[in-house]
């Protein structure tokens, strides 16, 4: 079967010939439909120094897509042949403390598909069926195909009460993008998204955020000015830039609550006076809640939650050098891959 695999420990992506994988107990096999380019993708096929200390050279990447179930392991249940599925691509290892309390996504032990083990660029993959989520007929591959970080959105999105709340989000990547969606949908008052990039702050703004801000040439304490308000209430850490963290500690609210899901750099420094004597609460946000969120964004998709307002581009696989390109740029949102 065709992959994209990371052969050379230096820039690129590589399509290969390679063994379809063989279904073990308690998993399935997935031809896969659609892959969507992640930014950790984009980390991978550019040979940063996390990817250096993390991927192993052979590996085939991704962990956002749909497919359909081909072949059923021993021991599955509750599936068939031809079920349309997304999986939850962090594998947990099911019998530490945090995963016997029910808090799978706090498990130290996560394998994550795409980076640990063979992912989803790629004809087919296995999964174990424990981490397949079902995909309702009525939404579309296209948009199935990044549920996984539309989870990110959602985990950290839904960390807080929103409702009637000033939120911040500083980053409009796509998660930051589907977030401003979140809050808005969820009741918050204002949103209000900054970025440096313009074409991604117009998606925010078409996504709902109320104010977008490009913090190369606006200030965002003008924009809490012009608002009224003191101050945001809850801030959503979308960019993983310390200085866009730093904007948000200048302009929280005194008591207001973080939630951080992008990855800073190591060694980032931050003003601690801001959390201390404006008592924030920073809470870290990592992946999905197993499977609570993956819950509560189908029903949001399903009631008419606006997912498709960040899909800005579809591509054939044999075109992934295009969306490699694409991402890199940041002119985009996000960008899925079709296999057939
Ligand atoms: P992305 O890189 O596409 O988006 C980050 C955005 O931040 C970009 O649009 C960039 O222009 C913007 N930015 C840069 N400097 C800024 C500044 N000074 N102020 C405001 N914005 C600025 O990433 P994404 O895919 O949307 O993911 C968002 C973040 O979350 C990334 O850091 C990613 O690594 C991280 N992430 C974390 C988890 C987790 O489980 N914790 C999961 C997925 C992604
Ligand atoms: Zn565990």
């Amino acid at each position: 079967m065709k992959a994209l695999v990371k052969r050379k420990p230096e820039q690129g992506i590589w399509m290969e010939e390679v063994p379809v994988p063989q279904v073990g107990p308690n998993e399935v096999l997935i031809k896969i439909e659609k892959t969507a380019i992640c930014g950790t993708d984009l980390h991978i096929y550019k040979w940063d120094e996390w990817s250096q200390r993390t991927i192993v050279p052979g590996l085939t990447i991704g962990h956002e897509f749909v497919g359909r179930i081909v072949e059923i392991g021993p021991g599955v249940t509750g599936y068939k042949i031809g079920d349309r599925v997304s999986a939850e691509g962090h594998i947990v290892c099911g019998h530490c403390r945090n995963c016997r309390a029910g808090r799978q996504h706090l498990c130290p032990n996560t394998v994550g598909i795409g980076v640990n083990r063979n992912g989803a660029f790629a004809e087919y993959m296995t999964m174990p069926a424990s981490n397949l989520w079902p995909i309702p007929d009525q939404i579309p591959s296209e948009l199935a195909a990044f549920f996984d970080p539309y989870g990110n959105a959602a985990h950290c999105a839904l960390e807080f009460d929103l409702i009637g709340e000033d939120v911040l989000i500083t980053g409009a990547g796509p998660i930051g993008i589907i977030a401003a969606g979140i809050a808005k949908h969820v009741g918050a008052r204002n949103v209000v998204v900054t970025d440096v990039n313009d074409y991604r702050l117009k998606l925010a703004a078409d996504m709902g955020a109320t104010r977008v801000v490009n913090v190369t040439n606006q200030s965002l304490k003008d924009t809490v000015k012009d608002l009224h308000i003191e101050g945001f209430d809850v801030g959503l850490e979308m960019s993983g830039n310390p200085r866009a963290f730093n904007d948000m500690l200048d302009c929280m609210y005194h008591g207001g609550k973080i939630a951080m899901l992008g990855i800073m750099p190591r060694g980032a420094g931050i003003d601690w006076d801001k959390v201390i004597f404006k008592g924030l609460t920073l809470q870290g946000i990592y992946g999905r809640r197993m499977y609570e969120t993956w819950y509560k964004m189908t029903q949001m998709v399903l009631t008419g939650f606006p997912l498709q307002k960040v899909l800005t581009h579809q591509i054939a696989i044999d075109d992934f050098q295009k969306g490699f390109d694409l991402m890199d740029a940041g002119n985009c949102g996000k960008v899925v891959c079709s296999w057939n």
